[in-house]
């Protein structure tokens, strides 16, 4: 049996074989294995060095100053410090944040954390295309609201919110704006100051690094105000104490640096096999896009299949690497919160597939990918009539 068709890039990309090269400069005693903090010998000025050219490489895809830059454990930490940290920091000032229903768990649940120590969020509810309307936010805006948080790309959509108009809106009352950019590297440009972006949360293996490994973008002007929730030795200038993983930082920074250079030619390739793949289905009845695929990235695609059942079509589909979005509890299968906030119904919620593509899909694996769709909603429609 061959090795099932990767189709799940946006749930984690494997790490590009010129990241891992450069990781493994970092971790045996012939590498610069040292602690970057150690200020003391040569060895810790290297891995310091390393840590520095990696944070260049992340803000220069974002055309940030590297000292704008702050490492975390990946996207959901970024998350995490930007919402508590800067709610907590600017509780003076206000103490409402606005965020939308279809925002990725990391930013939910901490929203809703928040609601519990006190402070108020209002949740926007996105269009059927899964976009937030620069006017409903205006609308949402209120004296004392200091934060608006909106992601860049939907993990499960794949939808591209207009993050310039939805900054303008934002700054408008003197509000910061967070993005959660985890889906956008590689695949749209982030220039954060054209943008007008605040602070924007990265995640490495989401972009060919590796696990584990993150970065916020903070503003330096003007200044964005951070709490920090991890104390200890005052590393990353106390935003983030903790000792730096060098093999990480770097794999992180090279995967950037490749994203910032061949971004454009993935996606371009990528939306080649995506069309395929919706050519080759456009003969079978009663799919429903769930992406709009206008104002989507081209490697993300979420499609409703009439009459089957999601798990049972999972199934069917074991050889493809796919995502549901659905929770699984002890008891029911729960459909796609993303879904229902578009408000697709349950049962087309329970039949919907996200297929994610990237870097190493193949016209092979797209046509292996159509002959088990094909298979698996033909066995399972003729049962289900
Ligand atoms: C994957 C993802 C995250 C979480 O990133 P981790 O680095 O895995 O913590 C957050 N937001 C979005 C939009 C994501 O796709």
């Amino acid at each position: 049996m061959s090795a099932p068709v990767y189709l799940d890039y946006a749930a984690t990309t494997p790490v590009d074989p010129r990241v891992a090269e450069v990781m493994s400069q970092y971790l045996t005693f012939d590498g610069i294995f040292a602690n970057p903090a150690s200020r003391s010998h040569m060895l810790g000025w290297q891995a310091e060095q390393t840590v520095e050219s990696a944070r260049r490489q992340v803000a220069d895809l974002i055309a940030a100053d590297p000292r704008e830059i702050v490492w975390t454990s990946g996207a959901t930490e970024a998350d995490n410090l930007a919402l508590t940290g800067f709610m907590r920091a600017n509780r003076a000032r206000g103490r409402h944040l606005v965020t939308s229903i279809i925002e990725h768990k990391a930013v939910v649940d901490t929203a809703r954390a928040l609601e519990d120590e006190g402070f108020e969020v209002t949740w926007l509810t996105p269009a059927r295309d899964g976009r937030i309307n620069p006017a409903q936010l205006r609308e949402a805006m209120r004296d004392d609201t200091v934060l608006v948080s909106l992601m860049a790309v939907n993990n499960e959509l794949g939808v591209i919110h207009d993050l310039a108009a939805l900054a303008e809106v934002t700054h408008a009352t003197g509000a910061a704006f967070h993005v959660d950019a985890a889906q956008a590297v590689g695949r749209l440009s982030l220039d954060v100051g054209r943008l007008g972006i605040d602070l924007m949360s990265f995640s490495a293996h989401k972009a060919y690094g590796p696990k584990g490994i993150g970065a916020l973008y903070v503003r330096r002007s003007p200044d964005i105000r951070l709490e920090a929730l991890i104390h200890g030795g005052g590393h990353e200038r106390g935003m983030r104490s903790g000792t730096l993983p060098t093999h990480q930082i770097a794999g992180m920074g090279q995967a950037f640096a490749i994203a910032a250079a061949e971004g454009d030619a993935d996606q371009a390739r990528v939306a080649a096999l995506r069309d395929r793949l919706l050519e080759g289905l456009s003969d079978i009845d009663g799919i429903h896009h769930n992406t709009a695929i206008d104002v989507a990235v081209p490697n993300i695609l979420n499609l409703a299949f009439d009459g089957v059942e999601g798990e049972s079509l999972l199934m069917a589909l074991r050889d493809i690497a796919l995502s549901t979005g659905s929770a699984c509890n002890s008891a029911s299968v729960e459909p796609s919160y993303v879904l229902k906030g578009i408000g697709l119904p349950r049962a087309l919620a329970l039949a919907s597939l996200r297929f994610s593509f990237g870097r190493f899909t193949t016209e092979a694996d797209i046509t292996r990918t159509l002959d088990a769709l094909r298979y698996a909603l033909n066995g399972l429609r003729r049962r289900a009539v």
